[in-house]
């Protein structure tokens, strides 16, 4: 498998007052692409920052994050907003879906923003059709008009990913997607990213506390206090080969 994100001895500080906090110290990885990898660790050990700089949503104090050998750091600003539109999505803990909007407008949301009025209205029809299949495909039929706080945890975290799919991204990053969620809906969303991995061949980066994820994902590392500590037995464990 080709290389999709390789991580360059990333730093990030932040300054508090006249204190500064490292919080990332010297992280380096590779991801290929169409792999599932879990990122677990204490809480308060860096994980979401990380993620965050992953998908251009922060930026390293040093350190490269290329993107297919792009530095992603080193583009301008309008190639980074292209790229975050494109190329990544993102899956949170809570959702993040906007309350006033129905389930189809949500997921058409990443759509309405990045186009102008123009664009939106030439390819409405096409979109549409494609959030549609989405709907369809993640069991979301019955609640296309509904709004989120209608759904159950699991519906809404579905909601979610279809909003992070209809933008086409090749790396989806999901910080501790099934942390609210019960053991059902928990394993419903393990096995949607697991299918959408084997069909689609995304690649998926899995912030979780849930030891579970171990069984399926192709590869775990642990993040501890800003660093990757090492850990044979899962290096051993490499299952995307
Ligand atoms: P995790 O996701 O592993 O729980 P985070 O990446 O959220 O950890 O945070 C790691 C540490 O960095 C925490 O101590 C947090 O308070 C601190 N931190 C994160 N973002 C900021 C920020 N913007 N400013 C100051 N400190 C931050
Ligand atoms: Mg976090």
């Amino acid at each position: 498998m080709s290389e999709i994100l390789k991580i360059e001895n990333i730093s990030r500080s932040f300054k508090t007052g006249n204190r500064t906090l490292e919080i990332l110290k010297g992280i380096s990885l590779d991801i290929k692409a169409g792999e599932i990898l879990a990122i677990a660790g204490p809480s308060g050990a860096g994980k979401s920052t990380l993620l965050h700089i992953m998908g251009l949503l922060d930026r390293p104090t040093s350190g490269r994050v290329l993107f297919r050998n792009k530095d992603l750091y080193a583009l301008p600003g309008s190639e980074q907003a292209r790229l975050r539109n494109s190329s990544f999505a993102f899956i949170f803990q809570f959702y993040h879906l906007i309350p006033e909007l129905n389930i189809l407008e949500n997921i058409l949301l990443p759509h309405m923003i990045s186009n102008s009025i123009l664009n939106w209205q030439i390819h409405r029809k096409a979109l549409k059709a494609k959030a549609g299949k989405l709907i369809d495909k993640l069991g979301l039929s019955g609640r296309v008009f509904h709004k989120p706080n209608q759904l159950s945890g699991g519906e809404q975290q579905r909601v979610a990913i279809a909003r992070a799919l209809v933008t086409d991204p090749e790396v989806i990053l999901c910080d501790e997607p099934t942390g609210n969620l019960d053991t059902n809906a928990t394993m419903e969303i393990q096995n949607l990213i697991s299918e959408l991995n084997r069909q689609e061949g995304k690649t998926f980066i899995i912030v979780t506390h849930n030891e579970n994820i171990a069984r399926w994902s192709h590869r775990m590392i642990h993040l501890v206090d800003g660093q990757v500590t090492n850990n044979p037995d899962e290096s051993c464990r490499d299952k995307s080969q």
